[in-house]
């Protein structure tokens, strides 16, 4: 059972690629702005959060490798 209760990311289970202890604003409304990718927070090691899911919501031309 797996239990997300992480302020650091704002339970988004990703924060900022640049500052590790801030919510990444590609994942949660209000993020780090700078501008730095998401990473996966130290509470979501194993990206369990779908990846490619948060960045097509961003920018979906990135997205080259959709299911087929
Ligand atoms: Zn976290
Ligand atoms: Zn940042």
């Amino acid at each position: 059972m797996k239990s997300v209760s992480c302020p650091v990311c704002a339970w988004s289970g990703w924060v900022c690629e640049v500052h590790t202890d801030r919510p990444s604003e590609v994942a949660t409304e209000g993020g780090c702005s700078c501008g730095g990718a998401a990473a996966p927070c130290k509470c979501n090691p194993d990206a369990v959060y779908d990846f490619a899911a948060v960045f097509a919501a961003v920018d979906p031309e990135s997205v080259k490798d959709w299911v087929h």
